[in-house]
């Protein structure tokens, strides 16, 4: 188990924040622990193929659930983030250089977990000219490769001052495009200092006019300070932007040195947020307190297909 100390190594340009205590949860955050023989197989295929999770990377607390199902999200060009951003557990610092052959392990793994659908998240790599966007391309043309008909899910960096990043990753040609706002725009000085509102959503936007077939996908983490209004407004603007699919979900404080919850919202309140967020024309909502981007990611494809197919009339 970490200890103070190990996060303070581990988060050092944290280390300066006060502690701020960790809330008891409430009865409906419950996970299953880690420990199945499944979980225990995901994790071999995982080490096995050097690669790093978010799963584990941001201490996610539907590891126990998603393991046990071989659902794993890899996180490539390593484990740390260029950026601090107040909720975040993955560490952060200067990267290392890229590993060569990481797209084909991805892929292998892929293979390996039989995935119909992977989703592939990275760190922030400021210090890389493209972002690591040209990175992101090749693992998902070496997935794309080894496992044709799997459908690839991206979680992209915002890509700031990154010209023609966005495009590269684009012309790969994912199924899905995500790329999470995380919160309202008022709080991103606080939460999400180094990226900027505008600038995340118009990325998104910007994907759809690239290619108007892709699916784009766009979360947030309530429970951070935010009002119900706001919500609305990042909802609308997201919808303004042809976002299909919304996620939200309850922040949780990793440790005490990242930003404190400021509540918990309700489970009834999560089911009004999907309600509105349907009737705002989302092609597809996930809105409960152990919702991930990442979480069912499968299954939701699926539906947002359907949807999709519904809205169309054939
Ligand atoms: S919700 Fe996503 S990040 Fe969390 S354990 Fe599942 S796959 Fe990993």
């Amino acid at each position: 188990m970490a200890t103070v100390l190990d996060r303070r190594v581990r988060h050092p340009e944290k280390a300066h924040k006060a502690d701020t205590p960790l809330l008891r949860k409430p009865d409906w955050i419950r996970v299953k622990a880690p420990g199945s023989a499944v979980y225990a197989e995901t994790q071999k295929i995982v080490r096995e193929n050097g690669l790093v999770t978010v799963c584990e990377e941001a201490g996610c607390p539907n590891i126990g659930e998603c393991w046990s199902k071989k659902h794993a999200t890899f996180m490539i060009m390593g484990d740390t983030c260029t950026r601090a951003c107040a909720f975040c557990n993955v560490k952060t610092g200067l990267p290392e250089a890229l590993v060569g052959d990481e797209p084909e392990k991805v892929a292998d793994a892929i293979k390996r977990m039989g995935l119909s659908h992977a989703v592939i998240t990275s760190v922030d790599r400021d210090d890389l000219d493209d972002g690591g966007a040209a990175h992101f391309a090749r693992v998902i043309r070496a997935t794309r490769a080894a496992m044709p008909s799997t459908t690839i899910e991206v979680l992209t960096p915002d890509f700031l001052k990154k010209d023609g990043a966005l495009e590269q990753v684009v012309e790969a040609r994912p199924d899905v495009f995500n790329h999470n706002l995380e919160t309202v725009p008022a709080l991103y000085l606080k939460i999400r200092p180094g990226a900027r509102y505008f600038h995340s959503l118009r990325l998104l936007q910007r994907v759809k006019e690239l290619d108007p077939l892709m699916f784009t996908k766009s979360g947030i983490m309530v429970g951070l300070g935010e009002t119900r209004e706001q919500v609305m407004q990042v909802m609308d603007d997201m919808r303004s932007a042809n976002i299909d699919f919304i996620t939200i979900g309850q922040y949780l404080q990793p440790t005490r040195k990242h930003a404190a919850i400021d509540r918990f919202v309700t489970p009834d309140e999560f089911k009004a947020y999907e309600t509105v967020a349907y009737s705002k024309g989302f092609l597809m909502v996930a809105a409960s307190p152990l919702t991930r981007s990442s979480h069912h990611a499968g299954d939701d494809f699926a539906r947002l297909r359907q949807a999709r197919i519904q809205h169309s009339g054939h």
